[in-house]
Formats: C-alpha cells, sequence, structure tokens
C-alpha cells in the first residue's frame, strides 16, 4: 500500500503553503441553542470553519436522538448567522427519524428557503430508514453478507425487530419501490454523501480516491469517507500532538466525523479541554477550511475523475472492516477487564 510515511514530507499542495487540511462534519444529533453556540464560538474565533449539518423539519413523530432543529426559530437565525460567518450547513436528513420521499423533498425545499441553495453536502442519521447504501449495502459481496452477519450476532436483540428503525437490514434509501426511496433526489440536489469511517487520521490513507464515485452505488455522486471521532474524547485523542505531527508530515487532510453537541459543552460549558486543544491545532499550518472545500480542492488538484474500480473499493472495505473489528476487539477487551474488576 502507497503511503509517504518513511519518505520526505510531500511538498505542500494545499492552499496557501499550508501543509496539512483539517476540518470536522459535525452530526446534529443532540444540538441545541444551550450546548452549540459555545464549541462554534470557539472554532470561529480561531479561524475554523467546518460543516455543521442540521435537521431542516421538526419531527412529526417521536425523537430518535434529541436536539434542535431548523424549525425552532432562534436555533434557525444561530444556524444562519454560522452559515454567514462562513461555516457550510451540511444535510443530516430531514428530520431525528425515519422520513418518506416526501417528507424528505419537502425538507430539502425548506433548507433551499433557509439557506439559499440545496446542501452540498450531507450523512445519513444513524438509523433512519431513507438511509442511502447503509447496513449490509454500505460494502460488496462476501464482506457484505460478512457484515450482515456480524451485525445480527453483535446486536442479536435488533436484527429482526419490528419497528421501524430497528432492522439495520432494512435501509431503503437507494430502493425504488419503496416509499423511503430519495435516491434521484439526493444524485440532483447534492454533491458530497458520508459512507466510511476510519481511524487514521489522515483519511487520504485509507481512502487515497477521496472524494469517489462509486458506479455500484450511482445515486450519490461523490462519497467522501471522513475519520471517526463520535465524541469529545476520541476527538482531542485526534488532536493529540503526535497524530497531528503525522498528519503534517504526510501532507494529509482530516474530516473528522463528529458530535460536537453530545458532550463538547454539555449544559453550555465548554469542557476545558476543548478549547486548548482547538488553540494548539490552529497554530499549526494547516488550511482549515468546510468539508465541502476540501472535496472540492480535491478533486480539482487530481484534474480528471476516474470512477471507483474494484480494487480500490476491495481495498477500502477491507480496511473499514479491519477498523471495526479492532474497534469491536477492544471494546471487548475492555467490557471483560471492566467485569473482572469488578
Ligand atoms: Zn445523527
Amino acid at each position: 500500500m502507497q503511503t509517504t510515511r518513511g519518505r520526505r514530507p510531500a511538498a505542500p499542495s494545499w492552499p496557501g503553503g499550508a501543509r496539512f487540511a483539517f476540518t470536522i462534519f459535525d452530526d446534529t444529533d443532540m444540538t441545541t441553542l444551550v450546548n452549540g453556540p459555545p464549541v462554534y464560538d470557539v472554532l470561529t474565533d480561531l479561524g475554523f470553519r467546518i460543516t455543521k449539518s442540521v435537521w431542516p423539519v421538526a419531527p412529526s413523530g417521536p425523537p430518535r436522538t434529541g436536539g434542535a432543529t431548523c424549525a425552532d426559530r432562534d436555533y434557525l437565525a444561530w444556524v444562519q448567522r454560522l452559515q454567514a460567518s462562513g461555516h457550510e450547513i451540511g444535510y443530516h436528513n430531514a428530520s431525528d427519524h425515519p422520513s418518506t420521499r416526501e417528507s424528505t423533498v419537502a425538507a430539502l425545499d425548506a433548507f433551499r428557503d433557509m439557506f439559499g441553495a440545496d446542501p452540498r453536502i450531507g450523512a445519513d442519521h444513524s438509523g433512519n430508514l431513507e438511509a442511502m447504501y447503509w447496513g449490509p449495502r454500505r460494502l460488496t459481496g462476501a464482506r457484505s453478507w460478512l457484515f450482515d452477519h456480524a451485525s445480527a450476532l453483535a446486536r442479536p436483540e435488533r436484527p429482526e425487530a419490528p419497528g421501524p428503525a430497528a432492522n439495520p437490514r432494512h435501509f431503503q434509501g437507494e430502493v425504488p419501490t419503496s416509499p423511503y426511496f430519495w435516491g434521484d433526489v439526493l444524485r440532483d440536489r447534492i454533491d458530497y454523501w458520508r459512507n466510511f469511517t476510519f481511524t487514521d487520521v489522515n483519511v487520504l490513507n485509507p481512502c487515497p480516491q477521496l472524494p469517489y464515485h462509486d458506479p455500484a452505488r450511482p445515486y450519490v455522486n461523490w462519497w467522501f469517507a471522513a475519520t471517526q471521532a463520535p465524541t469529545l474524547v476520541p476527538l482531542l485523542d485526534l488532536l493529540d500532538p503526535a497524530r497531528l505531527d503525522r498528519l503534517e508530515a504526510e501532507g494529509g487532510a482530516c474530516i473528522a466525523y463528529t458530535h460536537l453537541g453530545v458532550d463538547t459543552a454539555p449544559d453550555g460549558r465548554l469542557d476545558p479541554r476543548f478549547a486548548p486543544a482547538m488553540e494548539r491545532l490552529a497554530a499549526r499550518p494547516g488550511w482549515f477550511t468546510t468539508a465541502s472545500s476540501l472535496l472540492d480542492h480535491l478533486r480539482e488538484r487530481r484534474g480528471v475523475d476516474v470512477p471507483l474500480d474494484d480494487a480500490a473499493r476491495r481495498r477500502m472495505e477491507r480496511r473499514w472492516l479491519g477498523d471495526q473489528l479492532r474497534a469491536r476487539t477492544g471494546s471487548e477487551a475492555r467490557k471483560a477487564i471492566a467485569r473482572r474488576r469488578r
């Protein structure tokens, strides 16, 4: 596998002579007007411009996760101020529960009214039935089968449950006969959609084709991969100086996929570790831009667009499965240790 490790650092190829690129895709789960602004004030003041996802419309039934939607006027006004200051606004499905095609189209229309254009980028909300090529369909062939069976074994309480979003085999965004189908809408209105997240700080290592078109999953124009950092502690781990040194030495790119609303400023009080970590990052010679702008740049730098081929897809899927397995083994080991201590 090609990496730049062990070689001389690559010549800077980022705008302004920056030596690496860094951004965050902020999954909107649990974000409110209490816990959101303290985090974004820090980011904006330090010069970061990131991608904040939203739910355009209020839940019409029980919410799955919790968090504000753009139906709340004050919350919308705050998100619009973020957009005006240079942050990108992304899409996290219509709302905090599954939405049919009709609701999705209405939510995208509402998004356009609120933010002036269609979203350029988005990611599915966990468990939403309209998720695009999700569950086992994230993977191909035997890997898909393996993932499906491993998921069923890992979560025996979930797979056959009757609830609308409980069955990970039943995601339907790309299935034309489903009421949840919106693949053609995604293709017509959104450029970038997320599939894999990896542990590597430099997402160009596991996904050198970033962003890529996968002919086997054609409703998505360009898939993006990201670095997995779901909550504050993994985000702080990602910002560890040694990992950032490596990102910089490799001239790499990091798109951290995180949920800033979960525990960065619970009850509005900023975790004391967050701002210092972001200050240290801001002091480095990075290009701090939004996710779509980073992905646009990668496409421009590449010049020609080559669709993902079977070998590249296989490498990426294997790498992702490896990351999943290591994470699962790690958490199983941690649980076993905790049990022994009890
Ligand atoms: Zn979510």
